[in-house]
């Protein structure tokens, strides 16, 4: 498939058989389930685009039942940018229910295959993004990351993904799943395409009141790769990896040096406290966003006898299980008599990971990090919500700080699935993170 920086250089007629190709290949290949919808707004360079963005007049439905039916009434600002850029949505793609999962399999529209394995998870909650570009029925997707949705599918499936910094890309007309960790975000099949999506999509949105105004920030044209940075890599870290991710790890910080780099060895608190304080805020956050869907304003109406009738119906009936399991624990935590417990106590958390990252970047330019304890495994593998909680443990401290991230693909595990990694930068300091990123891929290579 062509890159995205090709694919702007590209004739207006040139750029219409590529949708025609793209068309051809999805329909070639429905048991991947990439995309849940096809349609294409404009006449640009085709991006695939996540079920829980807005396109105007598309349906888009966050991978869930209760939305079905429902169409967006306008484009959220990044569609906005893109048509802008010359770009045009293409496409739904698939998606846990809001968003909710690390495997793609909580979705309303079943399961997206792994392109490098088809008994393999693309990973989620991106996982048809991921697969989609993976599998070169996308030049490049949008995806959002709430605690990892953008860079685990991107490593699970061989390609790249970037997580801004809080603030950077506005969230208007995103589907909310827990508003003060969700960001947009670009996967592409390389580190350069990244730096271009991210600014066309990034930029200060006043429709956005946690939008961040610093600037244009603007990085792709100012790309170095030749600049050396001080990396900290995280011996104990990885110590819950598997073999592949450990040796991968261990052969990056070696490419690293030898592309110039410095690297130091820093220490993070144990990420099972990222867990709790990250599932507390997400679930008391996506409890209190999903309040809205009751059957009356949005999609799918079950009609009861009465109102309260409908409420339940319309939300039993249109609610997968991993959401209402969210929809239970993040009532409860926020509570009287159990708030001061866990969600008051989850943001004193928070901010202490927050400030370990800030201790840490006072010496170095970038991170180096697992994105996930493994590689893909296959369906099925992690059944109890609990295990696949603790999958996150690499994604989802990085969201709780609000920092910028990207990983990349970076070696071949024994069973042949790749490894990802990721970098991770200062806020706002997304030059940084292209730069080092640019540098790692062009090293191994
Ligand atoms: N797996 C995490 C969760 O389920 C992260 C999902 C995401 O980033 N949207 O919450």
């Amino acid at each position: 498939m062509i890159t995205l920086k090709e694919a702007l250089q590209l004739a207006p007629e040139a750029l219409a058989s590529l949708r025609e190709e793209l068309r051809r290949k999805i329909e070639a290949n429905p048991e991947l389930n990439a995309y849940v919808g096809l349609e294409s707004m404009g006449e640009g360079i085709p991006i695939a685009v996540k079920d829980n963005i807005q396109v105007k007049e598309w349906s888009v439905t966050c991978g869930s039942n209760i939305l079905q039916g429902y169409v967006a009434p306008y484009n959220a600002t990044v569609v906005e940018k893109m048509l802008a850029a010359g770009l045009s949505p293409f496409g739904r793609t698939n998606m846990d229910e809001f968003a909710m999962g690390s495997t793609t399999e909580s979705s309303f529209y079943g399961k997206t295959q792994n392109p490098r394995n088809p008994d393999c998870v693309p990973g989620g909650s991106s996982g048809g993004s991921a697969a989609a570009v993976g599998a070169g029925l996308a030049i490049a997707a949008l995806g959002s990351d709430t605690g990892g949705s953008i860079r685990q599918p991107a490593a699970f499936c061989g390609i790249v993904g970037m997580k801004p910094t809080y603030g950077r890309v506005s969230r208007y007309g995103l589907g909310a799943y827990a508003s003060s960790l969700d960001q947009i975000g670009p996967m592409t099949q390389n580190v350069e395409d990244a730096a271009i999506l991210y600014d066309i999509i990034s930029g200060y949105d006043p429709k956005d009141s946690t939008s961040v105004d610093r600037g244009d920030g603007k990085v792709s044209d100012k790309l170095d790769p030749s600049r050396k940075l001080t990396i900290a890599v995280l011996p104990e870290y990885v110590t819950d990896a598997s073999d592949d991710v450990k040796n991968a790890y261990a052969k990056t910080i070696e490419t690293l040096k030898a592309a110039g780099h410095t690297i130091v060895e820093k220490r993070l608190m144990d990420p099972k406290y990222d867990i709790s304080a990250y599932y507390v805020t997400a679930m008391a956050e996506a409890t209190t966003n999903l309040a809205r869907y009751d059957g009356i304003r949005y999609g799918n109406r079950k009609t009861g006898e009465n109102l309260v009738d409908t409420f339940v119906k319309t939300r039993s009936e249109g609610f997968g299980e991993e959401v209402k399991r969210r929809i239970l624990l993040g009532n409860f935590v926020l509570s009287s008599g159990y708030y001061d417990a866990y969600y008051v106590k989850a943001q004193k958390v928070r901010r202490l990971i927050k400030e370990e990252y800030e201790k840490i970047f006072e010496e170095v330019d970038l991170i180096l990090s697992p994105v996930a304890p493994s590689t893909a495994y296959e369906f099925g593998a992690l059944e109890d919500p609990l295990e696949m909680y603790l999958s996150d443990i690499y994604t989802i401290s990085i969201n709780l700080a609000g920092l910028p991230a990207i990983s990349l693909p970076v070696d071949t595990a024994a069973n042949g699935m790749p490894v990802g990694l990721q970098l991770i930068a200062k806020p706002f300091d997304e030059q940084t993170l292209f730069d080092g990123a640019l540098s790692l891929e062009n090293a191994l290579k």
